[in-house]
């Protein structure tokens, strides 16, 4: 088929993502050293679906999931000298390829997104692999707010969680997994105009912290990190509990627990081929201790799917989201919101803390699925495309979910939202379309249903005041609290030890255990709060 010129013209050029000239030099560094000290470790620690143990196993401690949270207590527990086994249903390493599809295959649960039910879908992402959300997180690492942290050490009548006992903790990570500030050169326009609009606005933000410290900027990190710039927890929590003797079992998706006389004994997994999805052998694993980090999402599911919830309390009922969407502006100069680091920089309201604004990078392709422009207005889109800046923004939620499991085995996930949450978010959207059009942009437009375009902040604020929940286009990938910790077993899964209220040897240790919404990207505080968690199991379990 032909087109006339006519209909192609003016070119509708999408510039690519750029292929930075020192990549080799860059690689030399960090992440080289890196993968050198990763082959130091034999990688006969780290089975597959070609080569797996079993069929039964015995150790002092079997995890479930190899995220942030089962590395972190991998680690401390390993270093406590126990024989640890990790049970991971993602592939054993990163299966980069630069397509989303290939991402959703291997490195997303569930095959990319899950949907929460309520007054409106709700798409929720959670990560997968050894290594787990970190391999496919934009990498920001913050702290948790002060005032989060002092709440629960009150509810958990617990000093080991107040913020200045916590300081210690996340300074060992942090130097760990090498959170460093974005830098100028790997930033990308996208970044640095917020970073402009935060300063000129005088409020708190800018360029932030993220634990890649040889990042190149490429701005692909959800689909992957194609240059090991970016230091998932594969490449330093797990690598260290490697070293210290602990396994890893991939490809093996646990589908139950083993409860004998009232007490937690171990779980059993069945192997999938990462490729075909074929059905292997079933892996057996006795252990003293078994430790749930399948993730706030998929720890409520395994323990709905094999029966086991229902003796524990209120597993899966408060689910906590971080919901959000954003806002984009249109600039007279390119950005190239694809290019720079993912989400490099933020915004800070005291008047509004319960919102974050960060950028947001997606290339090209994805603003055009999401665009669900056609015609004129796709073609006008398209020729807008690299002139586009953008904040997504997160809402630290009253809204409460649960989350179950269907026959399937997938996550039966539901969502109410709080008014105020919505309420929040949008003064959210109008704060982030002040800021985008401080620093440069000449238009702003939410990202929703037949959204107008504002040259200030009032006219959007107008427009944000008649938004309804169904307008806005909507994502979430920080689920929380559906295990959480508390005094209460009535109301909560574990206690302040990470211990199941209702059953010996069951541990928990993901961003599950969050006792209430944290306002933060949650990955630094998963890790933070599993090794403190683990730190107190390994007393017990060695003695
Ligand atoms: C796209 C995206 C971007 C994000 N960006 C950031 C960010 O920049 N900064 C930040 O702080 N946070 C970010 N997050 C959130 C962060 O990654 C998570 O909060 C964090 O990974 C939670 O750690 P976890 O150990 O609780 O769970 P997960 O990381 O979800 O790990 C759980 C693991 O358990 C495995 N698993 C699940 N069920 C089973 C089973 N039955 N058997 C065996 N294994 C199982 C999963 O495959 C997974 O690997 C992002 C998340 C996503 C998805
Ligand atoms: S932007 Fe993300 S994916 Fe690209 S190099 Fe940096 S950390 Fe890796």
């Amino acid at each position: 088929m032909t087109f006339p010129a006519a209909e192609i013209e003016p070119p509708l050029r999408i510039d690519a993502p750029e292929v930075v000239p020192d990549l080799a030099a860059r690689l030399g560094t960090r992440a080289r050293q890196a993968a050198l000290e990763a082959r130091g470790v034999s990688d006969e620690a780290i089975h597959g679906f070609d080569d797996p143990l079993g069929p039964r196993e015995d150790v002092d401690v079997v995890i479930v999931g190899a995220g942030p949270g089962g590395a972190s207590a991998a680690r401390v527990l390993s270093q406590a000298g126990l024989d640890v086994l990790m049970l991971e249903d993602g592939p054993a390493r990163s299966r980069f390829r630069s397509a989303w599809g290939n991402a959703a295959r291997y490195h997303y649960q569930e095959d990319y997104l899950m949907v929460a039910e309520g007054p409106v879908p709700l798409p929720v992402a959670a990560g997968r692999g050894v290594g787990g959300g970190s391999l496919v997180n934009s990498a920001i690492c913050f702290r948790s707010p002060r005032h989060v942290l002092e709440h629960w050490a009150d509810l958990l009548d617990d000093a080991r969680f107040a913020p200045d006992a916590m300081a210690e903790v996340y300074a060992e990570i942090e130097a760990r997994i090498e959170v460093v500030p974005v830098g100028e050169a790997i930033a990308g326009e996208n970044n640095l105009l917020v970073e402009r609009g935060v300063r000129k606005l005088g409020l708190e933000g800018g360029l932030l912290r993220r634990n890649a410290p040889d990042c190149i900027g490429c701005g692909i990190c959800n689909i992957g990190c194609p240059t090991g710039g970016k230091f998932s927890v594969d490449k330093n929590l797990i690598l260290d509990a490697r070293r210290l003797g602990a396994r890893v079992q991939a490809d093996c998706r646990v589908q139950e627990v083993l409860v004998e006389g009232g007490r937690a004994v171990g779980v059993v997994g069945r192997l999938r081929h990462p490729d075909t999805r074929a059905e292997g052998p079933t892996l057996e694993v006795r252990a003293k201790a078994v430790v749930l980090c399948a993730g706030a999402i998929g720890t409520p599911r395994l323990l709905h799917s094999c029966g086991v919830a229902d003796r524990l309390g209120p597993v899966g009922e408060t689910l906590h989201l971080h919901p959000g969407s954003g806002v984009l502006g249109l600039c007279d100069f390119p950005v190239h919101m694809w290019r720079g680091a993912t989400q490099g920089a933020y915004v800070h309201d005291r008047a509004n803390p319960k919102v974050l604004p960060h950028t947001f990078n997606a290339p090209p392709e994805v603003f055009i699925a999401q665009s669900g422009a056609v015609g004129a207005e796709a073609k006008k889109m398209l020729s807008e495309l690299n002139h586009l800046c953008g904040l997504g923004v997160m809402v630290s939620d009253d809204g409460v979910g649960s989350v179950r499991a269907m026959k399937s085995g997938r996550a039966k996930i539901k969502y109410t939202w709080n008014p105020k949450d919505l309420q929040i978010l949008k003064d959210g959207m109008v704060l982030s379309g002040r800021v985008l059009l401080a620093g440069g942009a000449r238009e702003v437009f939410a990202l929703r249903h037949q959204a107008g375009r504002h040259t200030d902040a009032e006219s959007l604020q107008a427009e944000m005041d008649r938004t309804e929940l169904a307008d806005l286009t909507l994502y979430a990938s920080h689920p929380m609290g559906t295990s959480p910790m508390g005094p209460d077993p009535e109301t909560s899964v574990v206690d302040r030890t990470g211990r199941a209220h209702r059953m010996e040897g069951l541990y928990m240790a993901d961003a599950g255990v969050f006792p209430s919404s944290l306002g933060v990207n949650p990955q630094l505080t998963t890790m933070t709060l599993s090794t403190v968690l683990a730190a107190g199991w390994a007393e017990e379990l060695v003695g």
